[in-house]
């Protein structure tokens, strides 16, 4: 690792002081100096499983794990011949939070930080919570108080100071940004610290290893962003370490058709996202508002040409059903949500028959028995 860049604009920044925030307000990206010979597939395919067998494109400290990472890839023929689901629920804490959150705990501990907060409004709280217990660091959690009740008791089980908010995630990032300085917490939501993002890149190289090629279609429940963003950057880092050429999977970024500000900026055109009034979903992971990260998932959509698109709570609850009977998968809403819009992609020739296509179970639908038990 060299240094960290803005992501908007360029500016770079010493990545051996904790940071948040460029100074233009967005994320940092963490940057390395990448060549073939610094990190070969080969070697990596002799290591333990698990996304610390990609150190060399993660910040140089010392690992913590419980065991993230290193996810099985389905071949989920029951539901169309080339279709495959990346299942995330088997992750620590029940979703592939556990990625980002593994990192970004063991580069807090290595800056000497001892008190984290994030606002969650689902599984980044949980996630928080078992890394720092494991680190022995404090942690601080703000939750709408609608937060599905598995991850309210998972992250007050975990230790963490839990705060219910009566409002959505951007109101519990709000507070953090403004009790913080005076509580001397250090800010770990999505995209405003550099390695939850690293964390969540090692998906794209786990499938490379894993299909032996890009997919054509990466179907991907969107809510920061953050794992499209990462997975988008990690095949940009693939290219210059020579495990793959320029082709890239067209990316699909779904969100609930209750919280869609990415598909209303996709759909008018513009770079930057406006904050989505009145959201709701029972898929958690879904509920954002505002992403800070706007820019970055319609750039990797538009670049891959790939697109942004919506399904319903109903359509998404059924589909995460048909997954788990179809396929023995217990998905989240939010990977309904990816087979649900996969599906209609199918149905408008959008997706081919032949293609091969990655639809990601984010989570398990463990986490969510209020919202998937309701129909029957
Ligand atoms: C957080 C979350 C998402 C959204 O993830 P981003 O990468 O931040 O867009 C999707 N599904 C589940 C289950 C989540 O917890």
């Amino acid at each position: 690792m060299t240094h960290l860049e803005c992501s908007l604009t360029g500016e770079r920044a010493d990545w051996r002081v904790p940071v948040n925030l460029s100074p233009a307000g967005r994320p940092y990206l963490a940057r390395y100096d990448l060549s073939p010979d610094i990190m070969p597939q080969s070697a990596v395919a002799q290591r333990p499983a698990g996304l610390w067998r990609y150190c060399e494109v993660l910040p140089p400290c010392e690992p913590l794990s419980l065991g993230e990472g290193g996810t099985p890839l389905h071949h989920a023929e029951r539901l169309r011949r080339n279709w495959w689901i990346k299942d995330e629920a088997v992750n620590p804490t029940a979703s592939f939070k556990a990625r980002g959150m593994a990192v970004a705990v063991a580069m807090a501990r290595h800056f000497g930080l001892k008190r984290l907060a994030v606002p969650s409004a689902g599984n980044a709280g949980g996630a928080l919570a078992a890394y720092a217990a494991a680190a022995g660091l404090e942690a601080f959690v703000f939750m709408p108080s609608d937060t599905p009740l598995a991850c309210i008791v998972e992250a007050q089980c975990h230790g963490a100071r839990v705060e219910l908010v009566d409002g959505l995630i951007t109101d519990c990032a709000a507070l953090i940004g403004e009790r913080k300085e005076a509580e001397g917490w250090f800010d770990m939501s999505t995209l405003k610290e550099p390695y939850r993002l690293e964390g969540k890149k090692t998906m794209a190289y786990e499938l490379i290893e894993q299909l032996g090629r890009v997919p054509d279609v990466i179907v991907y429940p969107t809510g920061g962003g953050t794992g499209l963003i990462g997975m988008w950057k990690a095949f940009d880092e693939m290219q210059a370490l020579g495990w793959i050429g320029a082709e890239r999977p067209r990316m699909v970024a779904v969100q609930a058709s209750g919280c869609p500000p990415i598909v209303r900026a996709f759909e008018a055109g513009e770079r930057f996202a406006t904050e989505f009034q009145n959201a709701s979903t029972s898929a958690s992971g879904l509920l954002v508002p505002k992403a800070v990260g706007d820019f970055l998932i319609l750039d990797a959509i538009r670049a891959s040409g790939g697109l942004a698109m919506t399904v319903s709570d109903a359509e998404m609850v059924w589909a995460a059903r048909e997954i788990a009977s179809k396929t023995g998968v217990f998905a989240s809403p939010e990977g309904g949500a990816a087979y649900a819009a996969a599906r209609r992609l199918h149905d408008r020739s959008l997706i081919g028959n032949d293609e091969l296509v990655v639809l990601f179970n984010t989570g398990s639908g463990l986490k969510y028995l209020e919202a998937l038990g309701g129909q029957t």
